[in-house]
């Protein structure tokens, strides 16, 4: 049982991860209730349409543009949206009345994102698929293309999200001129790495994990796109725990907090650096992770040794009850408390 923590040196923290933080990873991802948190996960409302990639990629771009806030305020979001949609996001797409855009999802609505916005990524996902028969994989891969092939992972990324951005925002890589005009506050949903602040891109880089990752939860659907060249959708959550296992000291959630707790990862796993997003971000939405040093809630982590918060203490556990040697004689008993039984 644990009671307490006591300090063993002054907390100092730390420059780089430890090198066990690996390992340490590694349990944390193959102990992880999977079953638990991917259900609030909005890739599980994406993942039943996997058998149709152009389907599947539709959902992923649409659930994570409104992957903002409450995870449960998300799903609901998500299942009226895709109940909307009928079976098929792809047949949506390609009958979609683009001339009722405004109006078509109406009245749909999550957090700040209106179904007039939802309405307009219809157009511009019809007018992507008419330009480019690959789909969003193609944008992707044209943008990483102009970053040139012996780029940096992070450089050849960046430029992928940037075309992703501008395809999403402009309906082509090249801005050539379309029919609509967004409606307001559409082209802040589809921030670029490469704009103004250098913007982390949680969101866009969530949806590129989904299609590009082989391995599970995700999809694998994308397989013209290395896994070894995303970088981790930096939310909240993994921002706190990436910057408590020393992977950045970073105070700004941008661009460059992305590449460098990236780098950081891929000396774990640089084919896959990216694998252990899914386990940091629910870690902290699940509340396993408290965000403080609580003994009887951090005694289990995988990675408290590797915790700023931890560093020079260590938890106290309660003694044992003490049992008496086996060939011990048996202890007097009186005859008062003989009378007492
Ligand atoms: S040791 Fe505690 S505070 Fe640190 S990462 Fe683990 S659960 Fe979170």
């Amino acid at each position: 049982m644990v009671i307490g923590s006591v300090p063993l040196s002054s907390t100092v923290h730390r420059t780089r991860p430890s090198p066990s933080l690996g390992s340490h990873l590694g349990s944390l991802a193959s102990h992880f209730p999977y079953e638990r948190s991917l259900p609030q996960d909005p890739l599980a409302m994406v993942r039943p349409f996997a058998a149709d990639a152009r389907s599947a990629e539709i959902a992923g771009i649409l659930a994570s543009t409104v992957a903002v806030g409450n995870v449960k305020a998300i799903r609901r979001a998500l299942v009226i949206l895709f109940d909307r949609m009928g079976e098929s996001p792809r047949r949506y797409i390609e009958g979609f009345p683009a001339r009722r855009w405004r109006i078509a999802l109406h009245p749909w609505q999550h957090r700040w994102i209106r179904a007039d916005q939802i309405g307009f990524l219809c157009v511009r996902l019809q007018e992507i698929y008419a330009r480019y028969p690959g789909g969003l994989e193609e944008v992707v891969l044209r943008g990483m293309a102009e970053a040139g092939e012996l780029a940096a992972p992070e450089e050849k990324c960046a430029h992928g999200l940037h075309a992703l951005s501008e395809a999403l925002r402009w309906g082509s890589v090249d801005r050539a001129p379309t029919v609509f005009e967004p409606p307001p506050g559409y082209l802040r949903l589809f921030p670029s790495p490469l704009g103004p602040g250098e913007p982390a891109c949680k969101r866009e880089a969530l949806f590129l994990r989904w299609m590009v990752r082989r391995g599970f939860p995700d999809l694998g659907l994308w397989k013209s796109v290395a896994p070894s060249d995303l970088q981790i959708p930096l939310d909240t959550h993994v921002y706190w725990i990436a910057y408590h296992l020393g992977l950045t000291r970073r105070r700004t959630r941008n661009w460059r907090t992305v590449v460098e707790i990236t780098r950081g990862l891929r000396r774990f796993d640089a084919q896959d650096p990216v694998r252990f997003d899914f386990v940091l971000a629910h870690t902290g939405i699940s509340g396993d992770c408290p965000k403080r040093r609580d003994p009887e809630v951090c005694a289990p982590c995988a990675v408290r040794a590797d915790c700023d918060l931890w560093r020079g203490r260590r938890i106290l556990f309660s003694a044992p009850p003490r049992c008496p040697p086996a060939n011990a004689p048996a202890p007097a008993v009186s005859n008062r408390s003989r009378v007492a039984a």
